[in-house]
């Protein structure tokens, strides 16, 4: 799996905050969120050279006028926050 072809990444996991639940702590997680732009006159997408400047390089027209936008959640688990007990 390749994190290139989901977009750039506008907001990084984190965790908030924990939720006890009965006896233990939950973590609350914001999740990863990429986004991809693309130009809707000829669908390409819009990388940053292209945000920057306005304009599509591959039809010449600004992309930003009726943009579309594709955006990916992913919810990253934090490792070693999770026990499963068992252990006594
Ligand atoms: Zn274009």
């Amino acid at each position: 799996m390749s994190d290139d072809n989901i977009g750039k990444k506008v907001q990084d996991a984190e965790q908030i905050g924990t939720e006890k639940v009965g006896d233990k702590e939950i973590p609350i997680l914001k999740p990863e969120v990429y986004v991809k732009i693309y130009c809707s006159n000829c669908n390409a997408e819009v990388d940053d050279e292209e945000k920057a400047t306005g304009n599509c390089n591959d039809c010449g027209k600004p992309w930003a006028e009726s943009k579309a936008k594709d955006v990916t959640i992913r919810v990253v688990k934090m490792p070693g926050t999770f026990g499963e007990g068992g252990e006594l």
